[in-house]
């Protein structure tokens, strides 16, 4: 693993809206660090601009922002004295994707790389340990943990001060978060125990250190971590790796089994994207086949479900009945999807059915 922090020169950047809603319309002039857009989920951050310059689109899935003008960008934010409640919303407006506060017993921080060949978490842990200090101390005051727990790979050394270090095995799917919450509390949805991602204590220490917006990520490209903007193309980094995508090639927003394919590579990554992956023509592709009734990924799935039946109520929109079937335990590793015979699209049906569940939620709390 190979590492690399510098910032690309963006003339253009793409930001990916999932449940946020844009603030900004075409011709607006931005500053870099300008929040262009809210969340509307109680488990995300706001999104702000990566650069100076003039909204180009705007539709519901992505704002495109091309470089430009004034080169003043939005001043820090006073966050000394803020505590509880106020800490909290304040941070999520500068970017951080921190869960809702509660009680929780136990607080986990997953420091561990959840697929193979993705290396952001450990290049932060090795390169970031003051921020990432700065992160967890702002983070255990939020909420305010009887135990807090670190969970890094086996063989790891790196450790954070005050944590309790819990080692997770290189087996996939060993460090998603159910399995990490599983390793350390018994059980893979515990209530009393919340689990947050490295990078997002990361996103927690840059905003106050700085008092400005989180604006940049770390992703694994090829085997070299870079420090980037959110926003950048896809397409352009990887062409700085030397990467050139064949015709037919796939762009993955993360890792094979659990990444989102880019739709173009003009897309930018997001906050969590944890790398960028290639995954080259010959692979077979995910497609509408019916259900040959193998049973293999129901013999795969750590979770305990049936992935066959809840695929194919989310397929023809039984959302209630995927629900009925536990879809919500999903721990969306993508197993299911890499071994089913039928090449189902089955991750992506999964995810269909979470997110008109919680859009249907959402509403029908809006109604109320
Ligand atoms: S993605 Fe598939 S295999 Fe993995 S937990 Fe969900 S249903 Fe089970
Ligand atoms: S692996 Fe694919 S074909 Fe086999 S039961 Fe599951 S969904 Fe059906």
């Amino acid at each position: 693993m190979n590492t690399q922090d510098t910032h690309t020169p963006l003339s253009r950047a793409e930001i990916t809206l999932t449940r946020h809603c844009a603030l900004v319309t075409c011709g607006q002039t931005v500053k870099r660090g300008e929040r262009i857009a809210t969340a509307n989920a109680p488990d995300l951050g706001d999104l702000h601009s990566p650069l100076n310059g003039t909204v180009a689109h705007v539709d519901p899935y992505r704002i495109r922002i091309d470089a430009g003008g004034d080169q003043t960008e939005v001043p820090p934010v006073e966050l000394d004295g803020l505590t509880g409640p106020d800490l909290h919303a304040r941070l999520r407006e500068l970017g951080a994707d921190l869960p809702p506060v509660g009680e929780f017993d136990t607080l986990i921080i997953n420091g561990a790389d959840c697929e193979p060949d993705v290396f952001a978490r450990q290049h932060l842990m090795t390169t970031s340990q003051s921020t990432l200090e700065h992160g967890l101390a702002a983070t255990i005051a939020l909420y305010t943990p009887k135990r807090t727990v670190l969970a890094v790979l086996k063989g790891t050394s790196k450790t954070l001060i005050g944590t309790e270090l819990v080692q997770v095995s290189e087996q996939y799917p060993s460090a998603l978060d159910p399995m990490v919450a599983f390793k350390v509390t018994g059980r893979e949805a515990a209530d009393d125990a919340l689990v947050i991602g490295l990078e997002t204590l990361f996103q927690v220490g840059r905003i106050m250190e700085s008092g400005l917006p989180a604006l940049e990520t770390v992703v694994t490209v090829g085997r070299v971590n870079r420090l980037v903007s959110v926003g950048t193309p896809v397409g352009q980094l990887l062409a700085d790796a030397g990467e050139q995508p064949a015709s037919g090639d796939r762009i993955v927003l993360g890792g094979i089994l659990r990444g989102v394919a880019a739709a173009s590579p003009a897309q930018g990554v997001a906050r969590n994207t944890s790398a960028v992956t290639v995954i080259s023509n010959p692979a077979p592709v995910a497609q509408d086949a019916p259900c040959v009734g193998c049973g293999e990924c129901v013999r795969r799935c750590p979770a305990r479900i049936d992935p066959a039946m809840i695929t194919s109520y989310a397929e023809f929109g039984m959302y209630d009945k995927a629900q009925a079937e536990h879809v919500g335990a999903c721990f969306e590793c993508g197993l299911c999807g890499f071994f089913c015979i039928a090449r189902r699209p089955m991750l992506q049906y999964i995810r269909l059915a979470k997110n008109e569940l919680a859009r249907a939620k959402a509403q029908t709390g809006e109604d109320n």
